[in-house]
């Protein structure tokens, strides 16, 4: 079965080439690396600090709040400025501690040291034991407005800060949303999103969420996964996320039938953090399993890439802390024949964000998450940052490559406390 497996992931990645944005993962086989060799992996430095010269010490860094959205406002002493929009959905439950655990760390810190300050603020005030979505998506929240202020400061996209832009022209997939509607509905809604895109990639759910193998409504599943195939033909790639719905048996169950209509990613088919379920589902199946978007622990992803209990890895941006941290996991999950494609989670410009990691990681698979465009109003001289023909081109200016329209940053106020 694992010589089966491993043939089609082969040819999976050898096709993805044809795709524009794709890396593809060539090579007779897949390397097995042990802890020792991922740990190396991880003690590589990610950031380009060469190209930073002088010191960038932190002055200000400001959370702003209108209504329910968020700005980031970052200042060095030599009065260079960065504004970038974090994670609203993820910050309006836990702003709090980023104003009080994780924004005061990084005042007075010099931005260059990055990659250190991401472990001491781990350490700061204990904050480890707030690891997890809440505290991750504060650092990533800095994180970013940090990377961007030094693009703004050496002209320099996120791509070329972090390894070298290798290619801006990227291949998104359009995901639904929705369970609980008939799948005839589902698929009318599924091509509505293609045509909205010429995505040539789509992703729908399976199961019921975290539901013990209960479907919504029952048989929406196994009458979804047949119909799919047969309304997008055979050029359409096709993934499906079961959002941890399953036990290894129903898990195995479906992804079998997945094969047998050639899908390439079944998302999180057990419960997400049941690493041991997801081994025994993807050595049993033929066909890639992803996983990753509720992880937060690197040694786990570890884990996970060592013992391939999966074959996709799909970090969160800012679930799991930033570029760096995301950065890593995919170096390692590239080493080990493994694309590393990121989970997007809902906010105002994560699209932005992913193509810009889909811009410099070797493998990050050949489509990235898109969920439309954005309503924050902003210009870009470098991309229209909109879909055709299931390709959106990745910015090219300094740090995220755009600006957001000061009309809109003016009703903006800093957040003073919690
Ligand atoms: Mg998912």
């Amino acid at each position: 079965m694992k010589a089966n497996r491993r043939t089609f992931l082969q040819s999976s990645a050898g096709a993805s080439l044809a795709v524009p944005g794709a890396a593809g993962v060539s090579g007779a086989e897949k390397p097995r690396l042990d802890k020792a060799a991922l740990d190396r992996i991880l003690a590589e430095p990610v950031l380009r600090r060469d190209l930073l010269p002088a010191p960038v010490k932190i002055d200000r860094l400001e959370l702003l709040r209108n209504r329910n959205q968020f700005l980031v406002r970052v200042r060095s002493t030599d009065g260079a400025e960065s504004i970038t929009v974090p994670n609203n959905s993820r910050l309006l439950d836990v702003y709090p501690l980023y104003l009080k655990r994780v924004a005061p760390f990084f005042i007075g810190k010099d931005a260059r040291d990055l990659e250190t300050l991401l472990w001491e603020v781990y350490r700061y005030q204990s904050n480890y034991k707030f690891q997890g979505l809440a505290f991750w998506v504060c650092v990533a929240t800095v994180e970013m407005a940090l990377l961007d202020l030094m693009g703004q400061i050496t002209g320099k996209p996120i791509g070329d800060l972090l390894g070298g832009v290798r290619r801006r022209d990227i291949g998104v997939y359009r995901a639904s949303g929705n369970r609980g509607n008939k799948p005839e509905e589902e698929i009318a809604y599924l091509k509505k999103l293609v045509a909205e895109t010429g995505a040539r990639a789509v992703k729908f759910r399976l199961g019921a969420r975290m539901s013990r193998n209960a479907d919504s409504p029952p048989g929406r599943s196994e009458a979804l996964i047949p119909l799919a195939r047969e309304a997008f033909g055979n050029d359409m790639t096709l993934y499906a996320d079961a959002n941890s719905s399953y036990d290894v048996p129903n898990a195995i169950r479906l992804g079998r039938l997945m094969e047998k209509y050639n899908y390439a990613m079944f998302e999180e088919p057990c419960e997400f953090d049941d690493l041991w379920a997801h081994k025994q589902v993807s050595d049993a199946l033929t066909m890639p399993v992803g996983l990753g978007e509720q992880e937060f622990s690197m040694r786990r992803f570890q884990w996970v890439i060592e013992n391939r209990a999966a074959d996709i890895i799909q970090p969160d941006l800012h679930y799991f802390g930033g570029y760096i941290r995301c950065t890593q996991v995919a170096r390692m999950a590239n080493a080990a024949g493994m694309p590393c494609t990121l989970h997007l989670s809902e906010s105002g410009f994560a699209y932005l964000n992913v193509l810009h990691f889909a811009s410099y990681v070797a493998d990050p698979g050949p489509f990235q998450e898109f969920k439309g465009e954005t309503s924050i109003p902003f210009t870009c001289d470098t991309s229209p940052l909109t879909c055709k023909n299931g390709i959106v081109r990745c910015p090219a200016g300094p740090g995220f490559g755009i600006q957001i329209d000061p009309d809109y940053i003016r009703k903006f106020q800093a957040v003073k406390e919690v």
